[in-house]
């Protein structure tokens, strides 16, 4: 894996639990309100910034004052020592989350068999007609849509979480994104936080949705899911 990033508590990353939180760098998409520019986009020849040995020695020394490490991005299902290095945390006895953009279905299914996760939190970007605009590259909505039913059939713990971009999404979309996710355990709408480091920067001075707003979109989600609410 390449890494760019240990925080080494977060008491907000994986509900009910302590967690550290590890950042690996590329992704495969371009959402234009990505504030993650750094982790983004890698070099060829790219290294990490702290080693899997350095993280391993600093969960060994946090056993018992931490409960869980989230593997998080840039997408981490692109590296393909994902999987050993998961399989090494949880054999120091942690939970693992693993937030992914979900269009890696196959990685996520094996990972799953194997045991390696505990917590998957999963991205709903939009409407599947908007999909390629909200995430600036084309996507197989095909392989996502394989991600999105293995994860609510084969009972997951899991999350979807979607970020609200009043110039890219509407409440209208809700109705379809939550056709997507049917029956899904929760759902949580993200307000959109304007950031100067985003991919697009014109969306800076984009303004988030109201309270009001938000609320409203949630009161459409509860029709789709178990849980659904704003943050
Ligand atoms: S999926 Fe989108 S928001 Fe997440 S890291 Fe990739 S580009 Fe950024």
């Amino acid at each position: 894996m390449i890494i760019g990033g240990l925080q080494k508590m977060s008491l907000t990353d994986y509900p009910g639990q302590i967690s550290a939180i590890i950042f690996t760098k590329g992704c495969n998409l371009r959402c234009p309100y990505c504030y993650n520019v750094s982790l983004n986009a890698i070099e060829s020849g790219e290294k990490s910034d702290i080693s899997e040995a350095e993280i391993l020695e600093f969960l060994e020394k946090r056993k018992g004052k931490l409960d869980a490490v989230v593997i998080t991005g840039g997408e981490p299902t692109l590296h393909s020592s994902l999987e050993g290095f998961m399989a090494k945390v949880k054999d120091k006895g942690f939970l693992v989350k693993l937030d992914t953009n979900g269009t890696n279905p196959k990685a996520i299914k094996r990972i799953w068999e194997k045991g390696l996760i505990d917590y998957v939190a999963i991205d709903l970007k939009g409407p599947p007609e908007k999909y390629s605009q909200v995430t600036g590259t084309s996507v197989d909505m095909d392989e996502y849509k394989q991600t999105l039913d293995h994860v609510i059939k084969s009972r997951i713990p899991h999350e979807f979480r979607s970020t609200m971009v009043p110039s890219l999404l509407n409440k209208d979309d809700i109705h379809s994104m939550g056709e997507m996710i049917q029956g899904a355990d929760r759902w949580y709408l993200q307000k959109f936080v304007s950031n100067l480091g985003m991919i697009d920067d014109a969306l800076k001075d984009t303004l988030p949705f109201t309270d009001k707003e938000m609320e409203e979109m949630v009161e459409v989600g509860k029709e789709y899911v178990k849980e659904c609410e704003y943050r």
